[in-house]
């Protein structure tokens, strides 16, 4: 079979539906391939099967790049607003968990249906189930990539324009591949190291042993490292650590970093110690700490660091070391979870060789890389499906 199109996007996921929508409102032909039994395996699991699908004060600070001012022209082009406008459109229901965060009201299913119906609207066709083996350029006297020659299982594809939107490489699970990455590589461009992303963080067998009794409690902290600081709540798991704060900040971790946790952030510890020591001498440590903290986690700490005191027996000493013990919980992760559980994966395609307006290769103006296989990466809270959308929509305009 030799099947002729103007456009093939090759990842059936977000960043692919969004670009083949576009380009075929536009009036190209378009042929979306993915070997899943299933397109947009992610969207349905995201956000807890609500899909987290933007956030509303999307910026360029909320993304991770060796190149960070690329993501700036894609993301004013294709704002959460017009996302939203889209969601509102279509009739499906949302509401706003955190603030700016948009979930869906019933289930992920509502925004796969929509760019579903909008790539029938746009006539996009899509083949599942279909195994690339091989991409070659079509020379022409003009240029050595004049269109694109596609081997795959259901036959040869030919197209002007070759879209790669196959993601990174969390939840090998759901059809994740290294794929995108090794046809950067194929046609030249430099791909940056990756890593697992937005992942919990495992400990080290001691940590694990002492906060065994806690998997299941959460508490809002405030988590910092290098300079970056996430306020949101901790999950502590049979494994480790997770929950907004740790996944935010598991971004910006490398190995052998410790985590300073802040576990009453926003409350002046050290005064309410004294406090309690000028006005309830006979009150135990633990009974000031089970107000501030889930008790579980009160009695550990109480535990652990040898706490059992009256704060009449309390030096002013000993109400500074409890003071940095919750204000500055230094711990070293043993690892994070990795690809099996990350939500993203960070570095990619470096983007110094795309056009930030177009997404498309400089060298190569017909071979584009959109969503999670570039080197952007988006903070939790429905940024990485807004990079998705907006990096789509560049290139769906320019293919
Ligand atoms: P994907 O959506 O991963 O799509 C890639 C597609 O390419 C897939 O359909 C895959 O089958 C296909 N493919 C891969 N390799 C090949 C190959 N060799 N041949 C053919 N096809 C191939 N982000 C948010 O903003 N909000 C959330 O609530 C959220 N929740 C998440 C929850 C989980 C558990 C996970 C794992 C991620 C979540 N994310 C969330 C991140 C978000 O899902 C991704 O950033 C986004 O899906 C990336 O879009 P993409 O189109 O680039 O890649």
């Amino acid at each position: 079979i030799k099947k002729v199109v103007d456009v093939v996007v090759i990842g059936a996921g977000a960043a692919g539906l969004m670009c083949a929508i576009t380009a075929g409102y536009r009036g190209r032909k378009v042929l979306v391939l993915d070997h899943a039994n299933k397109p947009g395996k992610k969207i349905l699991m995201s956000g807890g099967g609500r899909c987290n699908f933007t956030h509303l004060h999307s910026t360029p600070a909320n993304y991770l790049s060796a190149n960070p001012p690329f993501c700036i022209s894609a993301l004013k082009r294709y704002t959460p607003h017009h996302f939203t406008e889209w969601v509102e459109r279509h009739g499906i229901e949302y509401f706003e968990k955190t603030p700016g965060q948009l979930f869906c009201s019933e289930s992920s299913k509502a925004i796969l249906n929509m760019l579903l119906t909008e790539c029938e609207w746009a006539g996009a066709d899509i083949s599942l189930k279909c195994n690339i083996e091989t991409i070659q350029g079509i020379p022409s006297p003009q240029s050595p990539f004049s269109g694109f020659m596609i081997c795959t299982s259901i036959g040869t594809i030919q197209c002007e324009s070759l879209v790669i939107a196959t993601g990174g490489l969390s939840i090998p699970t759901m059809g994740s591949s290294p794929f995108g990455y090794k046809v950067a590589e194929q046609f030249g461009l430099n791909v940056l190291p990756t890593r697992a992303g937005l992942a919990p963080f495992t400990l080290q067998p001691d940590d694990l042993a002492r906060l065994a009794t806690l998997s299941g409690v959460s508490c809002p902290v405030e988590v910092k490292l290098n300079g970056h600081a996430f306020k949101e709540p901790m999950l502590f798991t049979h494994r480790g650590l997770s929950g907004p704060a740790m996944l935010q900040i598991s971004s910006f971790w490398q190995p052998g970093q410790n985590l300073h946790i802040d576990l009453l952030p926003d409350t002046d510890v050290l005064a309410e110690l004294k406090a309690w020591r000028q006005q309830s001498p006979n009150k135990r440590i633990e009974t000031y700490l089970t107000t501030k903290l889930p008790k579980r986690l009160a009695q550990t700490f109480v535990e652990w660091h040898q706490w059992d005191h009256t704060f009449q027996q309390c030096s002013n000493q000993r109400l500074n070391e409890i003071t940095e013990t919750l204000k500055d919980w230094t711990i070293k992760p043993n690892g994070t979870e990795g690809y099996r559980t990350a939500e993203v994966t960070l570095g990619g395609v470096d983007t110094h060789s795309l056009s930030s307006k177009t997404m498309a290769v400089k060298d190569i103006p017909n071979l584009f890389f959109i969503g999670e296989v570039v080197d952007v990466t988006g903070h939790l809270g429905g940024h990485n499906f807004q990079w998705a959308w907006a990096s789509g929509f560049a290139a769906g305009n320019n293919v």
